[in-house]
């Protein structure tokens, strides 16, 4: 039971650091915060992403990369580029690694209202610190673990950051249903999306990836958007736009009007 408590709790807390402060505020500015929130969203992250730490600037610029070049040649990851979900992994992990340490540099019109806390990320991005945590793992596994398959699990645990963006940017482009036709891979994975909180509707948010609520059917619950709206609402962050009903039939192919969506 134990076991089960810091598992779901980890995969959660993660996922809720990553969704809202990757995804939903570096990539997409979907909302603003100030600086002393940024920091505590940096902090977070670093907590429960732990071995698996990742940086919101590199993150952002990789992810603006996705949506403006999704499954062409020039896209950081897709699987249409990749054999298996292992290639994938590595392909990503490149891409990533490559941006973090300047190798690949990314156009300027990429760079705007990208969260970057340098400092930091010198203190949570380095294998001192990956060590550190998987070593804390450990001593958690020790002991939550009765039943010898748990520690199974553990490669899950030191990985689940990198695992989480990699179960979107796979299963999502390749399995599920789509409510846009437009010319990319992007699915919609239903009820998967229970463990994703609104980022399994990936077919909705490639159609507008400025919009805050990515569920658009009635019974697509975004609950990522969920959080949103209460942290709006008690002032931890400022949402930009109102939600507007968006149809369910445009086309999209221009990449320059894709661009301007994602930022
Ligand atoms: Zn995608
Ligand atoms: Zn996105």
């Amino acid at each position: 039971m134990a076991f089960l408590i810091f598992f779901v709790l980890h995969w959660y807390l993660s996922l809720f650091f990553q969704s809202i402060f990757h995804h939903r505020y570096a990539a997409h500015s979907q909302f603003t915060m100030s600086k002393g929130w940024e920091k505590f969203f940096f902090i977070g992250c670093f907590i429960t992403q732990g071995s698996s730490y990742i940086s919101a600037k590199a993150y952002g610029l990789l992810h603006r990369l996705h949506h403006a070049h999704t499954d062409t040649e020039l896209d950081p990851h897709s699987p249409s580029y990749s054999k298996n979900i292992g290639t994938l992994l590595l392909m990503t992990r490149n891409s990533y690694h490559h941006i973090f340490i300047g190798k690949t540099v990314v156009d300027e019109k990429y760079h705007k209202n990208l969260p970057d806390w340098l400092a930091f990320d010198k203190l949570a991005h380095n294998w001192m610190a990956r060590v550190m945590w998987g070593a804390i793992y450990v001593v958690i596994y020790y002991f939550v673990v009765t039943q010898w398959w748990m520690w199974l699990f553990l490669p899950v645990t030191f990985g689940l950051g990198a695992l989480h963006g990699l179960a979107i940017n796979w299963w999502a482009h390749k399995f599920g249903y789509t409510n846009f036709k437009n010319d990319e891979t992007s699915k919609n994975i239903l009820p998967i999306d229970i463990l994703f909180w609104g980022e399994g509707y990936h077919n909705n948010h490639h159609e507008n990836p400025s919009r805050a609520n990515y569920g658009v059917k009635w019974y697509e619950l975004d609950f990522g958007y969920g959080m949103v709206l209460l942290m709006d609402k008690i002032g931890i962050i400022q949402l930009k736009k109102k939600l507007k009903p968006i149809p369910v039939i445009a086309v999209v192919s221009n990449k320059e009007q894709i661009l301007e969506k994602v930022i």
